[in-house]
């Protein structure tokens, strides 16, 4: 009985919403996300403290006391949820962090495209409707050696329109050494499947040969298909075919010859010191009839799918009812055609994905030290130091390139595992996103922006308290 009306007496003691939307402290929230919502996130929070006084616990839920169990949700909203952070991986075309930084032009390019009236599908020499692909499509061109070019949603997307629009019903040969799954469930089968053509696999997982491919040509075949293995590598005993010989093969048998690049390169990247991945003009030369690929990748452009080659295949292409449902948006139109402006006029380090690639050593080396320095002074300083560490391309490109960088191992303090550490720093207003080694904290600067010493700075001195 006595149990009960305790039970019954801390229930009552929770407050009502009007007496807790009236807090001050829920007003700046109310004033960001709306009553509503907050009224929800608040009520939640009553329904948990509900529930822990009817299991028996014993509480006197007080106004404070609901807020404090609010505030989680409510601060993580009020930060938004598509946040800017550090990237200190040093893997520089990072999928999950966004891939590509818009060089300062693209930015300012998306800006003015957002925000007013453009020229999107406006011919202006006749007044009259013009094609939104129009923008870029001659850029491309340029800067691929194309004949004819046409731009979709993405690289996935372009993959999907060339099969769907080119191979539906029929055969497409493509090697079992490339049937591989991309991150983010990237299935060269699966997509396949979806576009309407047949998949034949020739060869075997470590080998094919021209033979295989010849061997599985029939009245039926629509064309050869190549597929970059992305981050796949195969070592040893292992034989693929050149685009020149399937070239060779699938015009003798009057079939198409497609390539699915992954991650296009449209300057040479040996000066990189990158080597082994053909640009797309280079593949073109090659022999290859339509080849696709990503324009956040190693392009250093905005999301957006890219196919280019043969003129007669992207004219087929552009009255292909698919192209409608993968069309490009006005400012992702207006960010690649900047971006592609760079390479036209031999401006492309200023785009941030060829940059941070072409850092030299003793740069990289020096921004280390300087980071180092500046936490010594917030930190113990015995346990920082600026080390040696491999970056990585990312976005599927050159996934057997060591690159060698420099990096800010930071080490927790007694007692803490470099795991909390770690956590530590993604729970910040501006995440910082680390790497590890052994027990340490690894942050690469490789991949660091204009500004970022001083967050990565900021978020030490918060979470050794000395903020
Ligand atoms: C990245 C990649 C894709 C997917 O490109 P998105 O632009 O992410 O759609 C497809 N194929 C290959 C080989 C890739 O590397």
């Amino acid at each position: 009985m006595t149990a009960n009306f305790a039970k019954k007496n801390s229930l009552r003691s929770i407050p009502a919403m009007d007496l807790l939307l009236a807090m001050p402290e829920v007003e700046p929230y109310v004033n960001d996300q709306g009553r509503e919502a907050v009224k929800k996130a608040l009520g939640e929070a009553v329904e948990r403290l509900r529930k822990r006084v009817l299991a028996g616990e014993d509480l006197s839920p007080s106004a404070e006391s609901v807020f404090q169990i609010a505030l989680p949700v409510l601060t993580e909203r009020s930060l938004g949820s598509l946040r800017p952070v550090v990237n200190g991986t040093g893997v520089v075309i990072h999928t999950n962090l966004g891939r590509s930084c818009l060089a300062p032009g693209a930015i300012d390019a998306v800006r003015s495209a957002a925000g007013r009236y453009s020229t999107l599908e406006y011919d202006l020499s006749g007044g009259a409707r013009g094609h939104r692909s129009d923008h870029v499509e001659w850029l491309i061109k340029e800067a691929a050696e194309a004949e004819g070019a046409l731009v979709v949603n993405n690289n996935a997307g372009a993959v999907l329109l060339m099969l769907a629009g080119l191979c539906s019903g029929r055969e497409v040969v493509v090697s079992r050494g490339e049937l591989v799954e991309i991150g983010g469930s990237f299935r060269i089968p699966d997509i396949m499947a979806f576009s309407g053509a047949k998949l034949a696999e020739v060869g075997a997982t470590n080998r094919t040969h021209l033979k295989d491919y010849r061997g599985a040509i029939t009245e039926n075949t629509a064309a050869l298909l190549k597929v970059h293995p992305s981050n796949f590598r195969m070592e040893g005993f292992t034989a693929s075919v050149s685009r020149e010989e399937l070239a060779g093969l699938a015009r003798e048998k009057g079939l198409l010859f497609l390539e699915d690049l992954g991650s296009g390169a449209l300057a040479d990247l040996g000066s990189l010191g990158l080597r082994g991945e053909p640009t797309v003009a280079r593949c073109l030369a090659e022999g290859v009839d339509l080849v696709s690929f990503s324009g956040d990748k190693m392009l250093g452009g905005p999301q957006i799918g890219v196919l280019a080659g043969k003129k007669k295949l992207v004219d087929q292409l552009e009255n292909y009812p698919l192209l409608r449902a993968l069309r490009v948006d006005k400012m992702t139109l207006a960010a690649f055609e900047a971006t592609l402006r760079l390479y036209l006029s031999g401006k492309s380090g200023e785009i941030p994905t060829l940059a941070m690639l072409g850092q030299p050593g003793e740069a990289l080396k020096k921004r280390a030290l300087r980071l180092a320095a500046r936490l010594k002074k917030i930190l113990p300083p015995k346990s920082v130091s600026a080390v040696e560490a491999d970056d990585a391309v990312g976005g599927g490109a050159f996934p057997a390139e060591r690159l060698p960088g420099w990096a800010v191992a930071v080490a927790p303090p007694e007692g803490k595992s470099a795991g909390a550490l770690l956590a530590e720093l993604r729970n910040r207003p501006v995440p910082v996103i680390a790497g590890a080694r052994g027990n340490m904290a690894l942050i690469h600067v490789r991949t660091l922006l204009d500004g970022d010493d001083r967050l990565i700075c900021d978020a030490f001195a918060a979470i050794s308290g000395r903020e």
